[in-house]
């Protein structure tokens, strides 16, 4: 599956940062789900209902599929959409995509990385929106 993803540099102090990793609230698609059920995982083990929206479900504070040792996401060739444009995020009150400054390599990617994406993560939301009403 060819999906555009944004590329972060996401070792930070010679490790592996992980902190969107932790506390996720991070949306999967019908899409998402059926990908990371073909792995062999339950559907119960890695989503839960949140507001009528399925996300990734932590465990211990971190999404199921972090290895909390390594900051290393287990299923990253599958990992859901979201993840893939993280840090990309909607500014909900403004209706803008934003790059979340949580992030610490958030000052590092470009604007026309921002640009280029911000179409995918619009259509991603809408998509979530399509499949939860
Ligand atoms: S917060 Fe940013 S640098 Fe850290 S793992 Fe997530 S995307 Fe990578």
């Amino acid at each position: 599956m060819a999906e555009e993803s944004l590329k972060v540099n996401c070792r930070v102090n010679g490790r592996l940062c992980g902190k969107c990793c932790y506390e996720t609230e991070m949306p999967l698609t019908k899409a998402d789900i059926e990908r990371i059920k073909m792995l062999g995982f339950e559907e119960s083990f890695f989503a839960r209902l949140e507001g009528g929206v399925p996300r990734l479900r932590n465990i211990n504070g971190h999404c199921v599929f972090l290895n909390p040792e390594t900051n290393e996401c287990t299923i990253y060739p599958h990992r859901p959409s979201g993840c893939r444009l993280y840090p990309l995020v909607l500014d909900v009150e403004k209706g803008v995509v934003v790059v979340d400054e949580l992030c610490p390599r958030a000052k590092e990617i470009p604007m026309e990385v921002v640009e280029e994406l911000a179409p995918r993560l619009l259509k991603l939301i809408e998509q979530l929106c399509e499949e939860n009403t």
